[in-house]
């Protein structure tokens, strides 16, 4: 056991935790027989304080392959194996991820706590639709092996619990057939939200669908940006590709925390503006590698140090289909009345899904960043009272801030939630978070 500082992707907060290692269940469960609270710790890819808390699991050294089947293409995993690691043995073998976030450097047990969401979310649904079956340490150290058919409930629990139901150990997952390494990619600009939407609902067809969002645009440029959609690619459609080559990306770094406020309003509609117009056909279609097409964040490491050692916060709601046209374009006025600017901003449109917490609902998500400062907190809050009265809700897994109330209003299941991690959680060890703490869970 070890005491360091840790933190998540937004580097908000900081706080000093033990931290465990463990590369064998026996160790794990050992360390389980401690009392007091714990929660497991994949990447700290989530954004806030979903994997903090005073004691952490650190999960990245329990990551062997297990097994896997090359005729169903369903393969097992520890959980701390990273998505990137999956990606590195499978597309050469023509198998890819079912859905995947905006990073591969998540591990698997993160993308089933947090129930992650694609590109592809509107017909393939989240990444816990992808699961066959978990592994999980439950708090008294006994193992449960759960599935649809295998303590049901608790396989719905996990998937999305954000890991207050045991640390997952292994999981059991349906990869997806390709037949290369490449994506049909077309790029639509779109010069006002609405078209952007439009585009968004007329191309539902499409496997993967995203948008970048120009928020600084105002007038009749409001919501002004890209539509980015994607078809894994056929042999046939990369010839003069070598169908399952590396991606031959140059990786950046960002070796320190840069100056708080480097990345200001200004720099912003700088970057923009030529981001907008880089693109001067309004339709574009071209082959590009998967890692470009589904990551291209992961091409600068270390990014979010842009943000200096304050750190930031991603905003990340969801809202009902019938209410996102006018609610985001409200709230993409509040936030520009708030002189206060999001330097990246992604749109996507959801499908349908019943979970006890998990993120997704028909309509559209929008994802911010700011950087942490004193009217960002005030602007959030004006912002989740939109969110909520328009029926929608935040992203647990980008979350750092909400409070009990709004996540009680906007989480149809909470309280079903809530008990029954009370039932699980009922010994002198128990899973809880810094997120769950707050939001009333645990
Ligand atoms: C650049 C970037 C882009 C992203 N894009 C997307 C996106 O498009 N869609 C999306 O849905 N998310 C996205 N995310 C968020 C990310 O996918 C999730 O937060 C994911 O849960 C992070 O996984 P992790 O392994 O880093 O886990 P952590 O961040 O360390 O933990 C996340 C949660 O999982 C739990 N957990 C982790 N491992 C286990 C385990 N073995 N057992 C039980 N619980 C566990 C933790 O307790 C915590 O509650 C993005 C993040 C970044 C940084």
């Amino acid at each position: 056991m070890q005491k360091q500082k840790i933190a998540d992707w937004g580097n908000y907060p900081v706080v000093e935790a033990e931290t465990v290692r463990f590369n064998q269940a026996e160790q794990l469960r050992v360390a389980l027989g401690e009392p007091g609270e714990v929660i497991a710790y994949g990447n700290g890819r989530s954004y806030g304080d979903a994997s903090l808390q005073k004691r952490v699991i650190m999960t990245r050294s329990f990551r062997s392959f297990l097994s896997f089947d090359s005729a169903s293409g369903v393969v097992c995993c520890e959980s701390g194996a990273l998505l990137a690691e999956l990606l590195e043995a499978f597309v050469p073998r023509g198998w890819f991820l079912p859905v995947s976030p905006g990073t591969k450097f998540v591990t698997l047990g993160g993308a089933v706590a947090a129930d992650i969401h694609g590109k592809n979310h509107h017909g393939e649904g989240s990444f816990g639709a992808h699961v066959v079956s978990l592994e999980v340490m439950r708090a008294d150290g006994s193992i449960v092996r759960c599935s649809r058919e295998e303590y049901p409930e608790f396989f719905a629990l996990t998937i999305g619990g954000m890991g207050l139901s045991g640390v997952i150990l292994n999981v059991t997952l349906q990869l997806k057939a390709i037949e290369s390494a490449w994506v049909r990619q077309q790029t639509i600009r779109a010069s006002r939200l609405s078209e952007l939407m439009d585009a968004f609902e007329s191309f539902d067809e499409w496997t993967y669908s995203v948008a970048w969002v120009d928020t600084l645009a105002g007038g009749d440029a409001l919501g002004r940006g890209m539509l980015m959609r994607g078809e894994h690619a056929t042999v046939e459609q990369v010839q003069g590709h070598l169908t399952f080559s590396a991606a031959s990306q140059r990786k950046l770094n960002v070796p320190f925390f840069l100056p708080n406020g480097l990345l200001n309003r200004g720099t912003m509609m700088a970057f923009n503006s030529v981001y907008y117009h880089q693109n001067q056909k309004p339709v574009k279609e071209r082959l590009v590698h998967y890692e470009s097409f589904f990551y291209p964040l992961d091409a600068i490491g270390n990014w979010n140090r842009i943000y200096g050692r304050r750190g930031f916060m991603q905003y990340q709601f969801v809202l009902p289909r019938v209410t996102g046209r006018v609610a985001v374009e409200a709230i993409l006025k509040k936030i520009q009345a708030s002189g206060l600017g999001s330097f990246l901003a992604v749109l996507k449109l959801f499908g349908e899904q019943e979970s006890f917490i998990s993120f997704p609902m028909a309509g559209y998500t929008l994802a911010l960043d700011f950087p942490v400062c004193f009217e960002v907190f005030k602007l959030m809050k004006e912002l989740d009272a939109m969110v909520a009265d328009w029926g929608g809700r935040l992203y647990l897994a980008k979350d750092a801030r909400m409070d009990e109330a709004m996540f009680a209003k906007t989480y149809p299941h909470a309280d079903d939630f809530r008990e029954a991690i009370a039932l699980l959680n009922g010994g002198s060890t128990r899973f809880s978070s810094l997120l769950s703490n707050r939001l009333g869970i645990t």
